[in-house]
């Protein structure tokens, strides 16, 4: 029974590495990978008589074909791993029992790239090397020379052996995926195909760079004692290394260092998918020496996975607001960053047809800057090829009317205003935080308001009785309480939430408050005239006629009439300019620890800054909190200053 689970676990893990180290093409994520290899390690613990020499937990990596193999001078070794911080703490816990309270260690990022080993002599780059299988390697000296990070003369003339990472900057990723035939799944496998392309000039073009973390001193003046000191002895010799290290005294130091980089490594423009700790004194290391395949003075605490694998059950259709059609993945619920997911983003139909995804499929999801995890690719399998391709609707799932396109844009509309579901969508978007923020209402009871015919449109929330409450599902007298009094607080929002509940075209939170700081009254901006709303700075042409549109339409005009019947009475948020920050142009992406995106917003404005939704020439700072979003690719593009939260904290004199 043993024998059999690890066979068959043997067997899996073989194939996955094969996908992984050889076509550079993962068939599930590194998470799911490790999670067999380390059932696999178990049981072989367990069973040790079962382990055999082919078994992968005896070896390192693995190794492609395609190049000139050589033997390694000095071994490669890989490293352990953990997801767990207790097992961190056991492995520290056995080193400071041996060498004493308060052993020295190094932190640094795991760069989630591919080894590789520089052979120097007399400061001249002679070879250089992939890790392959540890002992033997892929002779890669021309691809390597074409790395700028790579220097071809030391700035000393010693015998050396350096040892880095190769990663591709996640930005070069990005356009590269755009421009190849087949994407790459990751900036890993980015970085391992460009490596490996028999043409160095192909390499040349990919933008390949590297950190070092290591070296071995064959011949040279001095030699360091310690992993910091020989860091900084690379750096000396013309490498780069990375700038996130930390020297540390205990566990807990090593384990607040992964925690602060769990998240902010979204903030880096190169993959990292852990921390690598490791005993600092080299003449400790060099007693604790290695297993068969790692290291024991280092070992690596993995971040919980971003990218999963699981099967594609459906695509649902959804319709918001404006009409837009989006596609819905709709997965077999797996667990993925401390949630259960079931559902991803699809943005459009094009996007399907680009990642030509069928239902039936294994698709690799991950999750990106913002908080709905999206699909990367189907995983290859033999099945895919049977089932059949998705095809783009024609007519609207809900109402059933044609679907149009809109010059310019990729997405599909549904051309009926009347529509159930772009109704319900703009009484979602009235009650939601961004808009009149009105509690204890979801899309459930809106749906059943709906159904019942008692709203219909916002103003028809106002009209609603408990009594009416108490017709919907689960209602009973105190929720119908609780619901009415949330309604009649929202009567005291600020005119701006009004206006961005109004849902009108091109009008989001940002533009409501342009608006509401120029028109103080729904009387005021009804008669502005195409020409003064597009003066307004941050307007233009395009908003100026939705608006002006919006207040040509007998039933808006007929509602906000309703509206001025009642007793609102908005709060008063003119904007306090002063001078500190007046003229600049501010754009938020990412989440910051300290407050939330409204709060520097409000900061911002309050400070007689602006704060704007996209990246242009004109914007002043774009401030990057964690797990940004396309924003700060833009901004990198077009030179804008960024900002950290740090940055932008001493900015606004850190008075939150
Ligand atoms: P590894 O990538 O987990 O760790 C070892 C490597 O980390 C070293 O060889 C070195 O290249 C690198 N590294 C990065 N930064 C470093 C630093 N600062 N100091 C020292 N080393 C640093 O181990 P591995 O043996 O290269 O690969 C095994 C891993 O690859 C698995 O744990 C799994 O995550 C992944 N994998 C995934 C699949 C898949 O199908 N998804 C298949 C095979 C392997």
């Amino acid at each position: 029974m043993n024998k059999e689970k690890i066979d068959f676990l043997k067997k899996e893990i073989n194939k996955y590495s094969y996908n992984y180290y050889v076509l550079d093409n993962p068939l599930i994520s590194d998470f799911e990978y490790d999670k067999l290899y380390n059932e696999l390690k178990e049981l072989e613990n367990k069973y040790p008589e079962l382990i055999t020499p082919d078994s992968p937990t005896q070896r390192v990596g693995g190794i492609s074909s395609s190049f000139k193999e050589i033997k390694h001078k000095y071994r490669l070794y890989s490293l352990d791993n953990t997801y767990d911080y207790n097992e961190l703490k056991k492995w520290y816990e056995k080193i400071e029992k041996e060498f004493g309270k308060n052993t020295e260690l190094v932190c640094e990022l795991k760069i989630d790239g591919l080894a590789i080993a520089l052979t120097y002599k007399d400061g001249l780059f002679i070879q250089g090397a992939t890790r392959g299988d540890g002992i033997t390697g892929e002779e890669i000296t021309q691809n390597l020379k074409t790395i700028k990070a790579i220097p071809l003369k030391l700035f000393e003339d010693v015998d050396v052996e350096v040892r880095g990472e190769i990663y591709m900057p996640i930005s070069s990723f990005e356009k590269l995926n755009k421009n190849v035939e087949k994407p790459f799944a990751n900036p890993r496998n980015a970085a391992a195909g460009s490596l490996r392309q028999l043409d160095s000039s192909i390499t040349a073009k990919r933008d390949l760079s590297m950190f070092s973390y290591t070296a071995i001193i064959e011949k040279a003046n001095k030699e360091p004692k310690t992993h910091w000191d020989s860091i900084e002895y690379i750096k000396k010799l013309g490498f780069k290394t990375n700038p996130n290290i930390r020297l540390i005294n205990n566990v807990e130091g090593a384990i607040e260092f992964c925690k602060e980089w769990e998240n902010k490594r979204f903030s880096l423009n190169y993959a990292t998918d852990g921390v690598v700790i490791k005993v600092n004194n080299l003449a400790i290391q060099n007693e604790l020496g290695y297993t068969s395949r790692a290291p024991k003075w280092a070992t690596a605490f993995k971040f919980p996975p971003e990218e999963i694998s699981t099967k594609l059950i459906d695509i649902e259709i959804s319709v918001g607001k404006t009409g837009a059609i989006t596609p819905v993945a709709i997965l077999e619920p797996v667990q993925l960053g401390g949630s259960i997911v079931s559902r991803a983003s699809l943005h459009n139909f094009d996007e399907i047809k680009r990642l030509d995804i069928r239902i039936g499929d294994r698709v690799l999801i991950k999750k990106a800057a913002e908080i709905i995890p999206k699909v990367i690719k189907f995983v290859n399998s033999s099945e895919h090829e049977t089932l059949s391709k998705i095809q783009v609707p024609q007519k609207c799932p809900e109402c059933n009317s044609i679907l149009e396109e809109r010059e310019g844009e990729v997405n599909l509309y549904c051309s009926n205003d009347k529509c159930p579901s772009i109704v319900k969508a703009k009484l979602e978007y009235w009650v939601s935080k961004e808009a009149m923020d009105i509690d204890n209402i979801g899309p459930s009871i809106i749906s059943q308001l709906y159904e019942l015919d008692l709203v219909k449109k916002p103003i028809d929330f106002y009209k609603l009785k408990q009594s009416d409450l108490l017709k919907l599902d689960l209602v009973k007298e105190k929720s119908a309480s609780n619901i009415y009094n949330s309604i009649q607080d929202s009567k005291n929002r600020p005119f701006s939430k009004f206006i961005t509940g109004l849902s009108i075209r091109h009008v989001g939170k940002e533009t409501a408050e342009i608006l509401t700081n120029e028109f103080r009254t729904i009387e005021q901006l009804k008669n502005a005239k195409i020409e003064d709303l597009a003066k307004i700075e941050g307007i233009g042409d395009k908003i100026a006629y939705s608006i002006y549109n919006y207040f040509q339409e007998p039933e808006n005009l007929e509602m906000l009439e309703d509206f001025s019947k009642l007793d609102f009475n908005f709060e008063n948020t003119i904007t306090q300019k002063s001078s500190e920050l007046s003229n600049k142009i501010f754009v938020l992406t990412g989440t910051m620890n300290s407050m939330t995106r409204d709060e520097a917003s409000n900061i911002i404005k309050q400070k007689g800054g602006k704060v704007s939704s996209t990246v242009s020439k004109k914007t002043s700072y774009v401030i990057v909190g964690e797990n940004p979003g396309s924003k700060f690719e833009k901004a990198k593009n077009l030179g804008v200053i960024i900002l950290n939260e740090d940055e932008f904290l001493k900015l606004i004199g850190d008075n939150k």
